[in-house]
């Protein structure tokens, strides 16, 4: 297997206003300096304690995600590291970070973490929450965190279907939310949504931010 031509395959189909996170986890140091190799600085992780092994080992200019769900005692192992959290799914979660970067003296880019999959296992904020989030007087007074976008996962499904209507419902979420809190804020542009098996399908609803793994790295040893 081929790593480097599994990437280049996938950066083809990207247009080119589609960022591509390569979502490195639970793979080793050398695949992911095979993929920096060939290009890539993005890369995604989900697990406080592997991020921060990693970072320590590879190339300082890599831009780091960190897209898994995070744990309030992990934050402030994960800021120093992280230029992006994609899923921050609560108030409280956000409002750790921004205590734990103002400790770090850092602002920190998040994404808000949607519910948009029918299943139960998915986490996410529901339309109400996030608007009652934004909406907050809280939410204002935070200083180090700056929200960049949303994020979201569709329902793990054969059905493309189901799977174009979530992602196209988020779509139209960010671009109310764009509307209603952020129109003077540039830098919220970012719609994180499409992974190895759905990420055409997302691009063609207004992804702005594809997390892919599998088609990259292959299979993930657990
Ligand atoms: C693991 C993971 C991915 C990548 O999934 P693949 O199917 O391997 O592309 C994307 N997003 C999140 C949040 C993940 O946890």
């Amino acid at each position: 297997m081929d790593i480097l031509a599994q990437y280049q395959q996938v950066k083809n189909t990207l247009p080119s206003n589609v960022k591509l996170v390569a979502v490195s986890k639970f793979h080793p140091v050398e695949k992911i300096q095979a993929v920096y190799e060939g290009g890539q600085r993005i890369f995604g992780e989900s697990r406080a304690q592997e991020l921060c092994n990693k970072t320590s080992l590879l190339p300082s200019d890599i831009e780091w995600h960190f897209i898994g769900h995070l744990q309030t005692n992990k934050i402030k192992h994960v800021i120093p590291h992280v230029s992006l959290i994609h899923g921050v799914d609560t108030f409280h979660l956000l409002a750790e970070i921004d205590k734990e970067s103002g400790k770090a003296n850092k602002v920190t880019r998040c994404l808000l973490q949607m519910h948009i999959a029918q299943e139960e296992t998915k986490f996410g904020l529901s339309e109400q929450e996030l608007y009652n989030l934004l909406a907050s007087d809280s939410f204002r007074q935070m200083k180090h965190v700056q929200v960049c976008g949303l994020m979201g996962m569709a329902s793990n499904t054969d059905n493309m279907d189901k799977v174009r209507n979530e992602f196209r419902g988020l779509k139209q979420l960010f671009d109310k939310t764009k509307k209603q809190f952020f129109a003077e804020t540039p830098s919220f542009c970012e719609l994180s949504m499409g992974m190895s098996h759905d990420y055409t399908i997302a691009i063609e609803e207004g992804s702005t931010m594809v997390r892919i793994g599998t088609s990259i790295f292959g299979e993930r040893e657990y």
